[in-house]
């Protein structure tokens, strides 16, 4: 063989040799690219079926979050809001959670009477009549949200009342469907069982978010997730087979 024959076959194999290294770094980038950690199979399954608004786009804080209870709540949901607040902070990563007293951009209102909360709530949906809403305020693209108004009604009550704030976060924070999905252990926007009727109650009454809430909260608070994002860019991104 010519010596530039041999230079030929040098070149091509080692083109060949780089655009087989750049096809294997840029597979093995995106599979992690919206999850610098790697996540359980269930925890993204989660996700996936309650942050994406409509099943079409993921909209979340890119602010600090400032919570303000507004006047007339008890001390105990006082003190649930404030336990939230605590669990919260370090699964948000960059955002910021904390408790103000006046210029909130999440207020939760603990409404007293039944008559007062139907007004609040007249017109915001369409059937039933849910124990408490969260009612967000997105920018004019809606990529991003502004502001929530949690209310909580005084139908919500006894151990349920625990829940329903906790299930309301989780609408405030960007879980903006509920899964039909049927889950072994306890969740906030979900279905679930419990073993007992005692570990239910337990589980109702405590400020705590459940392993599937905590998982899905850091996916879409992790920081390589985009602010705004439709679902089958976000499909692009992760790997569900894992
Ligand atoms: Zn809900």
């Amino acid at each position: 063989m010519k010596r530039s024959g041999l230079l030929m076959v040098l070149v091509v194999a080692v083109a060949l040799v780089l655009t087989g290294l750049r096809f294997f770094l840029f597979a093995k980038k995106e599979v992690a690219h919206y999850t610098s950690k790697p996540y359980q199979r269930d925890e993204m399954k989660y996700f996936l079926e309650i942050a994406p608004e409509n099943g079409k786009v993921i909209i979340k804080w890119n602010k600090d979050i400032k919570v303000q209870i507004l006047p007339g709540a008890s001390p105990k949901d006082s003190a649930h809001v404030k336990a939230i607040i605590q669990e919260l902070i370090p699964i948000l990563g960059k955002i910021k959670i904390s408790l103000v007293p006046a210029n909130g951009n999440l207020t939760v209102n603990f409404v007293k009477s039944e008559e007062e909360y139907k007004k609040m709530a007249n017109g915001i949906f369409d059937e039933g009549s849910p124990k408490g809403y969260a009612q967000p305020d997105f920018n004019k693209f809606r990529t991003r949200i502004e502001s929530v108004a949690i209310v909580i009604s005084p139908l919500a009550m006894g151990v349920v009342r625990g829940e329903v704030i906790r299930h309301e976060f989780g609408h405030a924070l960007g879980f903006w469907e509920h899964s039909k999905s049927f889950y072994n252990e306890p969740n906030l926007m979900g279905r679930k069982s419990f073993k007992d009727i005692e570990s239910a109650m337990k589980w109702r009454d405590s400020p705590h978010f459940t392993r599937l809430d905590k998982g899905a909260l850091a996916i879409l608070y992790n920081d390589n997730m985009p602010v705004a994002i439709s679902h089958a860019e976000l499909m692009k991104g992760i790997d569900t087979t894992k």
